[in-house]
């Protein structure tokens, strides 16, 4: 059977899309490209190439629109420790955005792909929505200061990546009732929490809540993010198999 279009079905021709914006690529000078299932490095740009023209120039490039814009104004300036900063935003195209880059995410790696399918037609939309059973967490990463132990001099570290992948929290295991997923840029880190269905025991989730980084993105589009939850070396070393692009700087 010919491979269809992963957001619309449609037949091909195929494009390639890219996991990240390509305006990221422009913007923050990321170079080195990873993927887990391949487990090596690329020197071009991660894409994945089953998405129909229709869907990469239309609805999926109106998202990146939108995130080109937020990279500009926010997620391309970094955070520093004990700092708050505001940040507004178009909360359905930036949900729907962090769905679209986990979908295509998953696709590369072949993990959570059913459960995130379920949101093709809601990442399509072209009208204001708030998709269901998914929560967005936000919160921001301080740099950490690395001591050269030859020396002794200490330096900053930032957090300059963007990186997707499972968000897997030690010693909570819920994987039976929702998936968590986690979308960095820079400074900026997004927890999905993606319910598998409705009626989930709220115990169980209240104690995982108690280990997501941060506050949940405000439905008003309008917020201000408390002071860094993690530093840089924590939040780039905690997951090691999720896609990631880092800066050549
Ligand atoms: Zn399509």
């Amino acid at each position: 059977m010919a491979k269809t279009c992963a957001y619309c079905d449609a037949l091909p021709p195929l494009t390639r899309e890219h996991i990240w914006p390509n305006g990221f690529l422009k913007r923050g000078n990321f170079g080195v490209k990873f993927s887990a299932k391949a487990n090596k490095t690329f020197a071009g740009d991660l894409t994945i190439s089953d998405v129909c023209p229709k869907c990469n120039n239309g609805p999926l490039s109106t998202l990146d629109a939108h995130a080109c814009e937020l990279f500009d104004r926010r997620f391309s300036k970094f955070v520093e420790a004990g700092a708050s900063v505001p940040f507004t935003y178009d909360y359905g195209l930036l949900m729907r955005w962090l769905l679209k880059v986990s979908f295509n995410a998953a696709r590369l790696t072949g993990q959570d792909v059913a459960l995130l399918s379920r949101y093709r037609e809601t990442i399509l939309a072209d009208h204001p929505c708030s998709p269901a059973f998914v929560a967005v967490y936000v919160a921001t990463i301080s740099p950490s200061h690395m001591i050269d132990s030859e020396n002794g001099t200490s330096r900053k570290i930032y957090p300059h990546a963007a990186r997707c992948g499972p968000l897997e929290i030690p010693a909570i295991d819920v994987s039976d009732i929702l998936v968590t997923r986690c979308v960095m840029i820079n400074s900026f880190m997004f927890s999905l929490l993606i319910t598998r269905s409705s009626g989930i025991p709220t115990g169980r989730v209240a104690e995982l809540l108690r280990h997501i980084p941060g506050v949940p993105l405000a439905l008003g589009g309008r917020m201000r993010i408390g002071p860094p939850s993690l530093p840089a070396h924590v939040a780039l070393g905690g997951v090691t198999a999720w896609p990631k692009m880092e800066s050549r700087r």
